[in-house]
């Protein structure tokens, strides 16, 4: 009996272990020569963030040792986290933060240990970026990319007047939003319809909700307004691809997309997935996120810091009065997906 029990405990420690370590993964090897830099993703499994993790895993190969970990979207383990790395003895911190109002907590950790840190995808409030002399942001602007969705979304109307199924001259849209207060889910959600009505276009919202990015809610949210709505919504706005993607599953099954049955569909990141429905002629198109070059910038600040030189130091980007690296959005439609597969590589 002792020695089944035994048996058992040496079992579940060693799953329990296996449990731990899948939540920080030490990647770059462990070569004590190169600096550590410590890193976290707001959650492993955004489909967005994984591309620009990839980026920061690619370029950091052969430079430092990173310390790698998902937050699994609970701010609070977020926050251990950077305890353990800063007690792991890292020299650079590069944050994409669960949630963006908690830069105040993650800075005055890194304040006390003298650490510089760089955000990433989740920009902090100007006040949070000012209040610390080796804090720096890697990211977009936010608000360009609904302004392009917004364009986007105008010209395919204007090129299309059959999409105006009711006839009256409208678009009846539903909305699928972002996490609220992410700055990228707000400016998208404001801007595209700003933008479009800006293009002379008149809209009525029909719906808008929270997908919290994600496919699975995306998919949900549509089956409940195909449901309610039906052939009443003429078009759907995704603040990002992996909704839009869900958006169309629940699409599909219900019969768009066969015969002349359309529904035009955008969304935002150009997602691997997303540019083959353009390629397909489901989705209208989408606004490129540059994984690649987000994920690389927030390497290169880190790295240059970590080693104390100025960030900008051997690279080509460029800061803006906020302290922030700003890669531009490039809207994406048939004529141009080349450009987009680049970024995700
Ligand atoms: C992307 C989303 C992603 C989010 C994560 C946004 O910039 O467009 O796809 O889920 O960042 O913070
Ligand atoms: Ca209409």
């Amino acid at each position: 009996m002792k020695k089944v029990l035994a048996l058992l405990l040496a079992f579940s420690l060693v799953f329990s272990l296996a449990a731990c370590s899948s939540k920080t993964e030490t990647s770059s090897g462990s070569d004590s020569e190169l600096p550590k830099i410590g890193v976290t993703i707001y959650k492993f499994d955004d489909n967005f963030m994984s591309f620009v993790r990839r980026a920061i895993e690619t370029k950091a190969q052969g430079k430092a040792e990173l310390i790698l970990n998902d937050s699994q979207n609970n701010q609070a383990t977020q926050n251990e986290q950077v305890d353990m790395m800063i007690a792991k003895g890292v020299k650079a911190l590069a944050i994409n933060l669960v949630d963006p109002q908690a830069a105040p907590t993650i800075i005055s950790k890194a304040k006390q240990a003298d650490l510089p840190v760089i955000f990433f995808n989740k920009e902090p409030s100007e006040e949070a970026m000012a209040s610390y002399d080796k804090v720096w942001y890697v990211g977009t602007t936010s608000s360009e990319s609904g302004v392009i969705q917004g364009k986007l979304i105008a010209d395919a109307w204007k090129e299309h007047p059959e999409w105006d199924k009711n006839g009256d001259g409208k678009i009846q849209y539903v909305l699928l939003k972002g996490e609220p207060g992410h700055p990228d889910a707000e400016a998208r959600t404001k801007y595209s319809v700003e933008t479009v009505v800006a293009e002379g276009i008149e809209v009525e919202q029909l719906e808008l909700q929270t997908g919290m990015w994600d496919t699975v809610k995306g998919k949900e949210l549509m089956d409940a307004w195909l449901s309610k709505h039906g052939d009443a919504i003429e078009f759907v706005i995704a603040n990002n691809d992996a909704m839009a993607l869900g958006a169309l599953q629940s699409l599909k099954a219900n019969g768009y997309f066969e015969g002349d049955k359309f529904m035009p569909v955008v969304g935002v990141d150009a997602i691997p997935d997303a540019l083959e429905q353009i390629k397909d002629g489901l989705m209208v198109g989408t606004v490129l996120n540059d994984a690649k070059n987000q994920g690389g910038a927030t390497f290169d600040l880190a790295f240059n810091v970590a080693n104390g030189k100025d960030p900008l130091a051997g690279t080509e980007w460029k800061l803006d009065d906020k302290k922030a690296v700003r890669v531009p959005y490039i809207a994406i439609t048939q004529d141009n997906i080349e450009v987009a597969e680049e970024a995700y590589k």
